[in-house]
Parts: structure tokens; C-alpha cells; sequence
């Protein structure tokens, strides 16, 4: 049974969290008090809504004249950890991100990072700490652990509290739709890791969820499903999957600025690696598959054009 909207924030405040849900350019912060004044964060939302997310922290934590100590990655795509920076100057906070990235971080790989290969922005931080799978991390006053979650991104972790069987999903598990499995449109493999990832999140049997975007849910078995159908439907045509991925990582270049000039927005496409890996994998030219997606986004009401500009409806 699906657990009402109360319920869950009764849950949330059992675990000293707060939910901050961004939508889908950003993703989730979830804020943790510590106790004695200390605060910490998970994941920190994208570069572009960094002031955002600097004045929603420290609107929570004014009236308990807390300090954010802390951020936690899940993993280090630029939609969950582009606040960091900003959050960093301003409490001069550790941040832990995965083993797997740390060497990425501390040398500011943007190759590693998917910076420039996804044609994305983060301002550089620095790291105090690094978690593997099996690290304990105490957020809220209780204990979680981190739970490595290859699929979408080989190098993120998930965070579990067995106590309040709670898990802190990142982009391994939505309520409604799959995540990019980003390694598949390298040319490398993804499609078997995310289906073991579901099995992980299903053996470990959360009561709560907590994605990286959208709302905290409580039909876990029910979004493992949907997650499996749409997997299997990837896995039995790459092309579709390679498709979604581009208008994706379209829409979440547009959603940024809201419009630009379409020669400018072809010329993203033209010059960006993921767009050309795309490409390649579909065996069709950048620019067509540039006007495959434009024009799939115009039909499906998403785009529309206005003069020379293309504008997010
Ligand atoms: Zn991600």
C-alpha cells in the first residue's frame, strides 16, 4: 500500500532529514542534522541553480544557527554535485564523493568527469574524503552505508540505513523513468550493471526511497518493475535507448538557458562527444541526428521554435 504524503514526511523527520526536490535539471539536496549545530547535505543540484541551492541551505539551517559541515556525493554527474563549489566557499564544508572519483576530482579530470564529453559545467571543488561500498557514513545521527550502484554511472554509490530500511538512490532508481545509462553510449556496457543494481535495491527491500529526482516514494517493487520493463526494452533495441539519451541530454542543455539560437544549439551538438558517440552508434551523421532530435522534441510539444531560436514550451 502506498503510504500517504504525511507519512513520508513523518519518515523524514524520524531520520533528521529534509528533502529538498529540484526537479529534473537539478538534483535532490537532501539536508541531514547531525545535532550540535552540524548539518549535511547529499547531493548538491546543478552549476546553473548553485545560488539556488546555497539560499535554500541556508534558509534551513538560519533559525537553528547550524553550519553545513558536510556534503556527500552519490556520484559526480553535474546535476548532483554543481552546488558544491559554491556551498564549499561559503561553510567551508568536507566533501566525500565516491573511491572510484576520487582520483577524477582530485586532479580535476574533465575528461574522467563527463564534463566536457556530455558538453556540461561544474565549477571545481575540493575534496576531503573519498567512500567505497561497505564505508559507513553517520547522516542524521544514524548510520548509513554506502552500496556501490554501477548502470548509469559505474562509479556512484546508493546509501542504505538498515534501522528505517531507507535508501538514498541517486539516479539508480526513479519512481517513473530509467535513468541515461551513460556507459552504453561510450561504447562500453551498462545494460547488465543496472539490472543488478535493481536486484541490489530489491534484495535490500527499502520501505523509502529517496531518488535523485522527483518525490521520495514508498512502491519500491513497483518502480523496480517499471525500472526492469523499460530496461528490457532497451536491451532489445539499443537505438531507442541511444535516442532518449540524446533527447535527454538535449533538453537538459536547453532547460539551462530556457532558448538559444538554433545554429548555436546545432553547434553544441556538432562539437559535444556524447552527441557524436550517439551518432556513431546509430550510424547516422551528427546533423541528422541533430534534426531527429530537435524534431522529435517540436512533435512531442517539448521545443518550439520562434524565429530563429528554439525555445523550451
Ligand atoms: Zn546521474
Amino acid at each position: 500500500m502506498k503510504l500517504l504524503t504525511a507519512d513520508i514526511g513523518g519518515l523524514l523527520a524520524s531520520l533528521n532529514a529534509q528533502v529538498f526536490e529540484r526537479g529534473w535539471l537539478s538534483s535532490n539536496n537532501i539536508l541531514f542534522n547531525d545535532g550540535l549545530g552540524k548539518f549535511t547535505v547529499v547531493d548538491t543540484g546543478a552549476a546553473v541553480h548553485a545560488a539556488q541551492s546555497l539560499k535554500l541551505v541556508e534558509l534551513a539551517l538560519a533559525p537553528r544557527s547550524g553550519e553545513l559541515t558536510r556534503i556527500v556525493n552519490t556520484h559526480l554527474h553535474s546535476d548532483h554535485c554543481g552546488g558544491n563549489a559554491a556551498l564549499q566557499g561559503r561553510w567551508q564544508c568536507d566533501v566525500l564523493v565516491p573511491i572510484a572519483s576520487e582520483q577524477d576530482v582530485r586532479s580535476w579530470s574533465d575528461d574522467e568527469l563527463s564534463y566536457s564529453y556530455t558538453g556540461q559545467d561544474c565549477e571545481r571543488f575540493a575534496l576531503t574524503g573519498a567512500m567505497e561500498a561497505g564505508s559507513r557514513v553517520d547522516l542524521g545521527g544514524r548510520a548509513w552505508y554506502a552500496i556501490a550502484a554501477p548502470g548509469h554511472d559505474h562509479k556512484a554509490l546508493m546509501f542504505f540505513n538498515p534501522e528505517t530500511a531507507t535508501l538514498i538512490a541517486g539516479d539508480a532508481l526513479w519512481e517513473q523513468r530509467l535513468a541515461v545509462i551513460f556507459p552504453e553510449l561510450a561504447m562500453e556496457s551498462g545494460f547488465d550493471a543496472t539490472a543488478e543494481t535493481l536486484s541490489v535495491i530489491e534484495r535490500l527491500a527499502p520501505k523509502l526511497v529517496i531518488p535523485g529526482h522527483g518525490s521520495p516514494f514508498t512502491d519500491v517493487m513497483g518502480a523496480i518493475e517499471a525500472s526492469r520493463q523499460r530496461l528490457a526494452k532497451f536491451i532489445q533495441a539499443p537505438e531507442a535507448h541511444a535516442k532518449y539519451a540524446a533527447r535527454s541530454l538535449l533538453m537538459f542543455h536547453l532547460l539551462q538557458s530556457r532558448q538559444q539560437e538554433e545554429s548555436g544549439l546545432r553547434q553544441h551538438l556538432l562539437n559535444t562527444q556524447v552527441f557524436i558517440d550517439i551518432a556513431g552508434k546509430l550510424q547516422i551523421s551528427t546533423s541528422s541526428l541533430a534534426d531527429q532530435i530537435i524534431d522529435r522534441l517540436m512533435a512531442d510539444g517539448l521545443l518550439k521554435r520562434q524565429g530563429t531560436l528554439i525555445v523550451c514550451r
